[in-house]
């Protein structure tokens, strides 16, 4: 088995993200954790390859569509259909146009638990109640009664795969192999190395 410290996850700044100059920001919270960025660069995406992106986890649109209609109700507003998937098919065309807006940064970090951590310090979906201290909850204020007010998608800086699964899937969607590298950190022996014995000269 692969050791854990060879995980990796997809982190996209979304176009918001680069507006508000908070690329370094958000590259230090990572960094600063112990994981490694081994592919990184700026594009301006296609609506096919946020389309494609987002539909490659066959379950994202019923979750996502759930998802949508709970925050709904939560509001006591009637949602656009009480049909998961076609909610998430406005979802989706909303992701198209936003994600499309600009340039926007994709990267590949890794290490272990990298998907799980990233996740953790992105914070959840909606910045209104994202946690304190993560980069959702601390750097933005968007919210489902915003978004849906506007008909446009949550505006919440980041995209950050949500399992290893999706990340083993979304990485080969925006890197070839020859755009990933491999290479060595010397902060990996404290993090990883089994014995740090051979610290004092
Ligand atoms: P994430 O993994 O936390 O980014 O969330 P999802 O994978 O569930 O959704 C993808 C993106 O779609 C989110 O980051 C939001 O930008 C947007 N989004 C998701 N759900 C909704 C919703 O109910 N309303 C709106 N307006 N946007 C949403
Ligand atoms: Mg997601």
């Amino acid at each position: 088995m692969a050791h854990p410290k060879t995980e990796q996850t997809l982190v996209i700044v979304k176009p918001d993200g680069i507006q508000r100059a908070l690329i370094g920001e958000i590259m230090k919270r990572y960094e600063r954790l112990g994981l490694k960025l081994v592919a990184l660069k700026m594009l301006v995406p296609t609506e096919a390859m946020i389309e494609q992106h987002y539909l490659l986890d066959p379950d994202w649109k019923k979750n996502v569509g759930e998802k949508a209609i709970a925050s709904y109700e939560k509001k006591g507003e009637t949602p656009p259909s009480k049909d998961p998937i076609a909610v998430a098919d406005l979802v989706v065309a909303r992701l198209k146009k936003y994600m499309t807006s600009g340039p926007v940064i994709a990267m590949v970090w890794e290490g272990a638990h990298a998907v799980e951590l990233v996740r953790k310090i992105t914070g959840g979906t909606e910045p209104r109640s994202a946690g304190v201290g993560t980069i959702r909850g601390d750097f933005v204020l968007d919210s489902y009664q915003m978004a849906d007010g506007d008909e446009r998608a949550i505006r919440n800086l980041i995209h950050a795969s949500g399992s290893v699964p999706e990340a083993r899937k979304e990485i080969p969607h925006w890197f070839s192999p020859a755009e990933i590298t491999s290479y060595r950190a010397p902060h990996e022996a404290t993090l990883y190395d089994a014995d740090i014995s051979s610290i004092l000269a």
